[in-house]
């Protein structure tokens, strides 16, 4: 997909005093093994170094993004709620695994994996008191998104997450209803956890370069939720698709980035080398451009059908190499 005429890097909005560099707050090139700290969307409980962003980016949003952040919010009230009194209990851990990934499947969800809940992907100061996620994945309108960075593709974006927060809510509720407890997590703006390090666990897809999540089935064009969950359940492993063989490399979400935000090399994050995007300067254009998404939709892997193809290509390209080895 090729980008026509993005609008350049220049700000509508900046601060008298600048805040404390995101990347700082994200721990770019901090050795310890630290937990996330929250930087941008405000989760409550006071205002956040870049509040000011954050805030503007709402005052700027059109009213066919709010309606779906609205909705969302409010259906979010029942992300939580009472657990039934009797307990059914789980004699059969594959058998429960294969229900609630079929009711996943049921209420809409396109991706469903489950894994341990880790303290690397729970937020500074908050706990999670359950030992399981559900991270679930719901693809989002090629089309729409294929208008990114306007308007149209931002609203495609707040209607694919009212959605999944509804998915994950009903999936919480139906295994409260089991006398399990359960808390959805369907709010991208202000969660406890972090979902990609949950969903890469679960198997949903790897880490690329544009710091955004690559499934096999659509690439980056897709969005998270979850369901974190006391009930017992079997977990998944995660998967090497051959994202990493295609991301050293290609350059394409690097090139596209109009404020040049995308590391092309591995960054020390939090005790990690991993993929990372420069907050500092991935930010203010995102909100500029009512969530940009520009890195994700060009990326090779989001094509339709193109997913599978590059994994059958990289998996092949292992065989060969490892059989011209023994040769
Ligand atoms: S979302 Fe951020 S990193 Fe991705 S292309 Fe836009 S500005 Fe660059
Ligand atoms: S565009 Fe290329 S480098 Fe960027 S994430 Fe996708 S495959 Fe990796």
């Amino acid at each position: 997909m090729k980008i026509d005429n993005p609008p350049p890097p220049t700000y509508a909005f900046g601060y008298k005093t600048p805040p404390q560099p995101g990347n700082e707050i994200n721990g770019l090139g901090v050795k310890e093994n630290v937990r996330a700290r929250h930087v941008f969307h405000d989760p409550g409980g006071g205002r956040l170094p870049w509040h000011g962003l954050d805030e503007f980016f709402s005052y700027i949003s059109i009213w066919r993004i709010v309606k779906h952040i609205l909705a969302n919010v409010w259906q979010l009230r029942r992300q939580d709620g009472p657990v039934h009194r009797e307990r059914r209990e789980v004699n059969d851990l594959k058998a429960m695994t294969a229900e609630i990934k079929a009711k996943a499947k049921e209420l809409g969800a396109e991706l469903v994996g489950i894994t341990p809940m880790i303290d690397e992907a729970v937020y500074d100061g908050r706990e999670i008191p359950f030992k399981y996620a559900i991270c679930i994945g719901l693809s989002m309108d090629r089309e729409e998104m294929s208008t990114v960075p306007h308007e149209r593709a931002g609203i495609e974006v707040m209607r694919a997450y009212r959605v999944i927060s509804r998915i994950a809510i009903e999936l919480g509720e139906a295994i409260r209803a089991m006398g399990w407890p359960a808390k959805a997590y369907g709010n991208p703006n202000s969660t406890d956890i972090l979902h990609i390090p949950l969903a890469i666990n679960a198997g949903l897809g790897q880490l690329g370069k544009h710091g955004s999540m690559i499934s096999k089935e659509f690439g980056s064009n897709f969005r998270l939720a979850a369901v974190a969950t006391d009930l017992p359940l079997a977990t998944d492993e995660p998967v090497d698709l051959g994202v990493e063989d295609v991301c050293v490399n290609c350059r394409r979400c690097v090139l596209d980035c109009p404020p040049d935000a995308i590391f092309n090399e591995k960054q020390l994050v939090r005790g990690e080398q991993k993929w990372y995007v420069n907050f500092d300067k991935c930010i203010p254009y995102f909100v500029k451009t009512y969530g940009c998404a520009i890195c994700i939709e060009v990326c090779p892997w989001s094509e339709p059908g193109r997913g599978e193809w590059l994994f059958d290509k990289m998996m092949g390209r292992r065989k060969n190499a490892a059989e011209a080895q023994r040769t």
